[in-house]
């Protein structure tokens, strides 16, 4: 097949029901243009199969910009025409995007044998799935409850202010990203495309197809519920096996220096109160970013880990109209459009970097602490995006220099463990310091909301005048269970505070009224990435504990559901390498 970009279409020429959400590709149109750039006769192109489809809104019309697949009608000319086309970038032969496994497990697997995958969110559900798939048998290990119920402890804490602290919107399957906008798409570099492998997967368990050729797909939170439950099913399905509700507490690790090997898990079953060992010399660490706990105890048995950057900040609320007006102009509303997003980044004079994160066209700010009395917003939405806000995070890049170092912050962070920080020397940083300054912003922000899991909030002309709000305006935020106004220049640093009130009017500057004063913001951001990393060797195993494997956002090997997903094919090929005695590939 031959691959041909840049094929742009008015608008006009792309069919849409918005009655079922149905897109129906203007193929004739696009294989008339395709053999022209070929210079070839429409009759010869057989077959044309949309790859890619994107908007361009830089012209006064907007249009439909498509990478398309051709098979031609006598593939015997297929390597004279790219050969004439050697030289355009435009016209390629289509790379074979399909997942081949690494190898398959032998019948004899004993259930001694079977590698463990801990975490059952992107990260380890493909990672349990690609296992599962060559025949390996994984038992997962997820410390929150199957989605069902992980959805009504979650909504608990929405509408009656109650937290479940093992089941919420960071724990449980599915993982941080189930409750979520669902966007699925990355800038990850991906030539093996795995990341076609993660979509697919979805699309075989009930995600809407477009996923594959839309630039900037999404799907949502209640489909995202589905497609989960889909791929639990055929996980099971192949032999594998997942445990809900079972929480890793420690690590046996034996030998030393470079014989360091995992041994053995310590599992809490947490619907029982039993706890039991779980040998095993492979498992995955798909943890995510909240999993403090987890970090503490590797931490303590000497798994290498480091401290490094995130970022801190807020949502922020606007009513869509003004993104969708800013993006998509006089075509705005239009229903193949959908809700715009955005992207905005600030380099503020005091040498931040202010940058909006997780943008959600028409969703809603939600409450995502995984702690009682703390409180931390993030961003979901439904397929539709038909809410009638836009929020976004709206953050500060931070590094280990600004995080705490003295031994009062580390005891009240940790219930009196220190974890040996007042022994640190000059200029190096404490691998769970990260840890204790989110922990610290977000009891702040509980304090903040009023203590009852309502969180701070201002209104973006306050915000930028340094005075407390007193009432919302024109914009009707979104976050449950409500907003406490208040002044959130005491909700983080300075130099965080004075980075966002220049970043404001410059945003404003890129889509006209960003700096609306009714704007809202909520507070306070904190779980932007994860607080520490995990190395890991080219072989994916921990540098200095085989069979461990850290992988995805809690390890800081991925941000978002496609990168941990595309991460989880990766190291669970890396698990069958190594119980196979294979090479990675390449
Ligand atoms: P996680 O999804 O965090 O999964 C880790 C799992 O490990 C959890 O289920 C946890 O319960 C379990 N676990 C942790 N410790 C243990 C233990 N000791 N024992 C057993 N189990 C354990 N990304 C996007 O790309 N698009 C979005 O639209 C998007 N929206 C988001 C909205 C929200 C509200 C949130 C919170 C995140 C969002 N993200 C989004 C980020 C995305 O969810 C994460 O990047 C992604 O989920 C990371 O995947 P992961 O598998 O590495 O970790």
């Amino acid at each position: 097949m031959i691959r041909i970009a840049e094929l742009k279409l008015p608008l006009s020429a792309v069919e849409y029901h918005p009655e079922n959400h149905t897109e129906y590709q203007p193929i004739a149109k696009l294989t008339a243009l395709a053999a022209e750039r070929l210079g070839i006769p429409a009759s010869a192109i057989a077959r044309l199969h949309v790859h890619k489809r994107s908007f361009d809104a830089r012209k006064s019309a907007l249009l439909a910009v498509y990478i398309a697949d051709i098979t031609l009608a006598d593939p015997a000319q297929e390597a004279a025409l790219l050969a004439r086309f050697a030289d355009q970038s435009h016209v390629t032969p289509t790379p074979d995007m399909a997942w081949k496994p690494v190898g398959a497990a032998p019948a004899t697997l004993a259930d001694s044998e079977r590698p463990v995958v801990v975490g059952f969110g992107p990260c380890g559900i493909f990672a349990a799935l690609v296992l599962a798939q060559m025949g390996f048998r994984p038992i997962v290990l997820e410390r929150g409850k199957e989605v069902r119920e992980r959805t009504k402890d979650t909504w608990r804490l929405w509408r009656q202010r109650e937290l479940t602290p093992e089941s919420n919107v960071q724990f449980g399957e599915g993982g941080a990203g189930t409750f979520s906008d669902g966007k699925l798409y990355s800038q990850i570099k991906d030539p093996r495309h795995l990341g076609r492998k993660v979509m697919t997967e979805f699309v075989q368990h009930g995600a809407p197809e477009e996923i594959l050729y839309a630039a900037h797909p999404h799907i949502g939170t209640f489909k995202l519920v589905k497609v989960v439950e889909g791929i639990r099913e055929e996980i099971i399905r192949l032999g594998g096996e997942i445990r809900f509700e079972q929480r890793v507490t420690d690590v046996q690790i034996d030998g030393e220096g470079a014989q360091r090997q995992l041994t053995a898990l310590q599992v809490l079953n947490q619907a029982t109160g039993e706890s039991y060992a779980l040998p095993t010399q492979h498992a995955v660490m798909a943890l995510g970013h909240s999993s403090r706990d987890t970090f503490a105890m590797f931490y303590e048995r000497g798994v290498a880990m480091e401290a490094k950057p995130f970022s801190i900040g807020f949502r922020i609320e606007h009513p869509q109209s003004i993104i969708d007006q800013a993006r998509w102009g006089k075509d705005a509303g239009h229903p193949l459009l959908g809700a715009a997003d955005y992207k905005l980044v600030h380099h503020a004079a005091n040498g931040r970097a202010v940058y909006s994160f997780c943008m959600c066209p028409g969703g809603t700010v939600v409450a995502a602490t995984s702690e009682p009395e703390r409180v931390v917003t993030n961003g979901m939405s439904q397929y539709s995006r038909a809410e009638r806000n836009a929020n976004a995070g709206m953050v500060c890049a931070i590094n280990p220099e600004d995080f705490p170092r003295d031994a009062k912050s580390f005891a009240w962070a940790f219930d009196g463990k220190t974890y040996g920080v007042e022994d640190l020397a000059e200029g190096q940083f404490h691998p769970l310091s990260g840890i204790v300054f989110q922990r610290q912003l977000e009891s702040k922000a509980f304090l903040l909301g009023g203590r009852n899991y309502s969180a701070p909030g201002q209104l973006v002309g306050d915000f930028v005048a340094g005075t407390e709000s007193r009432e919302f305006g024109s914009v009707e935020p979104s976050y449950k269970p409500g907003i406490h106004l208040t002044n959130l220049h005491h909700a983080l640093p300075a130099y965080a505070i004075e980075a966002m009130r220049e970043a404001l009017p410059a945003f404003g500057k890129k889509i006209r009224g960003y700096d609306m004063p009714d704007a809202v913001l909520t507070g306070v951001e904190t779980r932007t990435s994860s607080p520490v990393k995990i190395g890991r060797g080219a072989d994916f195993q921990s540098e200095n504990t085989r069979g461990l494997y850290p992988a995805g956002e809690g390890a800081s090997y991925a941000g978002g559901i496609l990168s941990a997903g595309v991460d989880g094919v990766k190291v669970g090929e890396a698990v069958a390498c190594a119980m196979l005695g294979l090479e990675l590939p390449s």
